[in-house]
């Protein structure tokens, strides 16, 4: 049994740390966050100059390579400054390189893969609806009609994170209306944002501001055959193996808020005085903190464990929901303690907290609701599903 990472991705560790806080801080990570309605392209920029969008694609396609682990170290690493915009790289990566990657035909792969590996393309996701993300199936109102030379798209798509500056839409339609089951007759097309008919607009939100998350309105929408992502009709089959995959992504973010969270809530405590010494002399602070680093501790051995055994390809299905889970509880927690534990500065824009609580709230709901993966996790149990 060892926990530890392996030598050549704690080398990895040290030189995205490094990178980080050279050239993406939390004081400028803040600024970028306050700047709602202004997508930060650079930031992007910058992580196309240092390679990170080609992490996760093969050498074979101008990528970096780098297998799971190697992107949940760079999720958390980014993530310790940037929080919620730690998933500028994020997206495209993974709405990017990862369907290309693993769906993809071999020209679909030769032509979009080193434009992603390069940061020349981004992709956003477009599979939430108006009537619901967590009934996505049932919900799911967008049709894609066979057309001559290809499909005709229509329907409504809600909060597509940073479809207002993408390139391609990886997005889901019911290609089959007379399918037997909801998860039958999906298609998952590659849809380049500027089709006529497409009409995106940015929402107003909580956190994470500055990425921009957006409502999409189709209107015959025409998409060529060869944009359409593996074999028509069969979408859900393909997705659900990425799903783990993605939920280990989010574990690696969470706890890259739970380091920021900790290293801030540290340095304050041993620097701001009340009733003639520094806070952090005092017992309830002090426990508050034990709780932050319990948590970080406890995130870490889950998100390690998760991540070696999906690089190993055994089934982590159940331990990715409880992973997600813990990851996100314990992030908005630790941030919320974090506010407390800075006083009226913790609820100031000029410190992070505000920020980790903010961005870490989103991953309680998004991709997938806790409440949701509870319940996989007690049917994983051989309890009746509830719905
Ligand atoms: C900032 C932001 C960014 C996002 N980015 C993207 C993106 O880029 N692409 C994309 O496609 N989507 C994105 N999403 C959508 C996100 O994945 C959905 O919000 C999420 O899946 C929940 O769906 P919903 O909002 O429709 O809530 P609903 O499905 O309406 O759920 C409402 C409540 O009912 C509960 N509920 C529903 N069914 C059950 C059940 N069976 N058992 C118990 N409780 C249940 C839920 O847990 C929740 O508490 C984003 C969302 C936000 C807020």
């Amino acid at each position: 049994m060892d926990f530890e990472l392996p030598e050549e991705h704690l080398a990895f560790r040290d030189v995205v740390r490094r990178w980080v806080d050279n050239e993406v801080p939390k004081e400028w990570a803040r600024k970028l966050e306050a700047d709602e309605h202004n997508y930060p392209f650079e930031l992007w920029d910058k992580f196309s100059e240092v390679g990170f969008h080609g992490i996760g694609i093969s050498e074979e396609y101008g990528g970096q390579g780098g297998d799971v682990l190697m992107q949940m170290v760079l999720a958390r690493e980014l993530a310790r400054s940037l929080g919620g915009l730690a998933w500028i790289w994020g997206i495209t990566s993974f709405a990017g390189s990862k369907s290309i990657g693993i769906y993809g035909s071999a020209e679909q792969k030769k032509k979009f893969l080193p434009q992603i590996a390069a940061g020349e393309l981004r992709a956003a996701i477009a599979f939430t609806e108006p009537a619901g993300g967590t009934d996505l199936l049932g919900a799911m109102g967008t049709t894609a009609e066979r057309v001559d030379g290809g499909w005709k798209i229509n329907g409504e798509k809600i909060w597509s994170s940073s479809a207002h500056v993408a390139d391609y839409l990886l997005l889901i339609a019911r290609s089959d209306k007379n399918a037997e089951k909801k998860h039958q007759g999906l298609t998952l097309f590659w849809v380049p944002t500027n089709t006529p008919g497409i009409k995106i607009t940015p929402l107003a939100k909580l956190g994470m501001r500055s990425m921009g998350s957006c409502s999409i309105h189709l209107e015959d929408v025409f998409v060529p055959a060869e944009l359409v992502l593996g074999e028509p009709h069969k979408a859900w089959y393909m997705l659900l193996p990425t799903l783990n995959n993605e939920r280990i992504m989010v574990g690696a973010f969470c706890l890259g808020v739970l380091d920021g969270v900790l290293e801030d809530a540290l340095d304050y405590v041993k620097q701001r005085k009340a009733f003639g010494g520094i806070i952090g002399r005092f017992q309830s602070l002090q426990h508050y903190i034990a709780d932050i680093a319990t948590m970080q501790k406890t995130t870490e051995l889950m998100l390690n464990f998760c991540a070696d055994k999906q690089a190993r390809g055994e089934n982590v299905g159940v331990e990715a929901n409880m992973l997600k889970l813990i990851a996100s509880e314990n992030a908005n927690k630790a941030a919320d303690m974090g506010i407390q534990i800075l006083g009226g500065m913790g609820y100031s824009a000029e410190t992070d907290m505000q920020r980790y609580w903010r961005d870490s709230r989103l991953w309680r709901i998004g991709p997938i609701t806790n409440e949701m993966v509870r319940n996989g996790i007690a049917e994983s149990l051989g309890l009746p599903r509830s719905f």
